[in-house]
Parts: structure tokens; sequence; C-alpha cells
């Protein structure tokens, strides 16, 4: 199995490739717009056909290449079931395994940040590891303030969904601010702030002071995500660059 993390700066996003270099198969978690080119040069440099993109939600801070990259590759478009994306190919339940080549890719319903948010749980590699999205976080989680967000709710997914994994499972989140890069289902339940020692009201009260700005592309990025990543009409002028890398699919 491989599993690279990709980033991109201007949503510090953490995009995922996770490919079976046997079967010659890939997927891509979380893919932005803004990347696609580097995205498919690094696949074509490790001659892995993408047969999927795959989210953990609809994001509220870039739009996803998804829909691009079934254009310029014929992945299938994979997001949560529960989102009912009209231009998703696949929809994902809790539990239901979702094939790449030998990889097993376990969908866990871990709502909260938003209320169809899934982590990705893969076995098939030395060590478990867990794609959390914006549920979990290194030292810190997703906001829970819009999109259905609850901070009740993202409390009991993580540490009922997300803290019951082996403790050694590695936790590869879907935005870090700081430059970190990995951590571990033990090292968050040990140490994350919001979360070492406190139970669900002291959680509530730290979610409800972060006083966090409204994501600037939050109001084309959310409705352009539902479309699995086309822009729609009314994107203003200084966002429209990552709008216009061609056709949109
Ligand atoms: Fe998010």
């Amino acid at each position: 199995m491989l599993l690279q993390q990709l980033f991109e700066p201007l949503s510090s996003t953490y995009t995922y490739l996770l490919a079976d270099p046997i079967g010659g198969v890939a997927a891509l978690v979380d893919p932005v717009l803004e990347t696609v080119d580097r995205d498919l040069a690094l696949l074509q440099a490790l001659g892995l056909r993408l047969t999927h993109t795959i989210e953990t939600h609809v994001h509220a801070d870039h739009l996803t290449s998804a829909r691009k990259l079934r254009h310029l590759t014929g992945a299938r478009v994979v997001a949560p079931a529960l989102d009912a994306l009209p231009c998703a190919d696949i929809g994902v339940r809790d539990g239901e395994t979702l094939q790449l080549g030998t990889i097993a890719i376990v969908p866990r319903f871990t709502p909260g940040h938003t209320d169809t948010h899934h982590a990705y749980v893969i076995a098939g590699g030395m060590v478990p590891c867990v794609l959390t999205g914006d549920a979990l976080l290194i030292d810190g989680c997703g906001r829970t303030d819009f999109q259905g967000g609850d901070a009740r709710t993202l409390y009991r997914s993580i540490t009922q969904v997300l803290f019951a994994l082996p403790p050694d499972t590695l936790v590869y989140p879907g935005h870090d601010y700081q430059g970190r890069r990995v951590s571990t289902i033990a090292q968050e339940r040990d140490r994350n702030p919001r979360l070492a020692g406190k139970d669900e009201d002291a959680f509530v009260e730290i979610m409800a002071a972060l006083q966090l700005p409204y994501p600037r592309k939050m109001p084309y990025a959310v409705p352009g995500n539902r479309m699995c990543g086309e822009c729609p009409p009314d994107v203003p002028d200084e966002l429209r660059s990552p709008c216009e890398l061609g056709d949109q699919g």
C-alpha cells in the first residue's frame, strides 16, 4: 500500500494519495481544484491509474477537483451517501468497505464538523491508519459553527468512534495550519488540548469560545462542492482563478 500526504497551501488542506501499487490503482482523498496538475503529474510519475476521488465532507474552504479529475481520468466520484450529491458516482455509508485493489477503505460516520462527515479507516498497510478529515485534527478539531456542525455531536464522534480505534492507529488530518503532518489516536486522546481530560460540556465551551472568521470562499465553495467542484456563476472575480483551470468537466 502507498499513502502519500499532499499539501495545498491556500487552504492548508491535506490531500491523500492512496494506492495499491501492485494493481496500479489509486484514489485521491479530498483533492483540491488548485492542485489538479500536481496530482496528475504525481499519478503519472508513479504509473498509477486514478480510479476514485473520495470526499470526507462538503468543504467550505476550497473547491474539490473531483469533477475535473473524473473528466480527465474517468475516476469515479465517491462521497458520503448522506450528502445525496446528484453528481457523485458512489455514495458511501458507515462501515461499508470501499475496495481499492487490495486496500480496504472503511467509512466511519463522524458528524459534528458537518452533519454528514465521514472519516476513512485504511486497512492493508503495515500500521492501521485513519484519514480523519476535519473531525479530528492534530491538537485540534474541525470547527462546528456551520454546515450542520454541532460540538456535542463532534465530541461523541471523536471520543466514541475515532478514539475507539487501536491506539497506535496513525491519524492523518484534513488540515494542518502549523506544518504538522501525522499523529496517532493515543497521542490525540492523551494530549489534544480540546479533548484530553475534557468532558463533553468542557469541549462544547471551548468550541463556543473560538469565534473563528467566516471562510472567505464559503459562499461558493459549499454550493460548488455540492456539484462535485463546479464553480457556481457568482464567484467573485478575485476568487475566480481556480475556476478557470479549463474545462470543468
Ligand atoms: Fe471542513
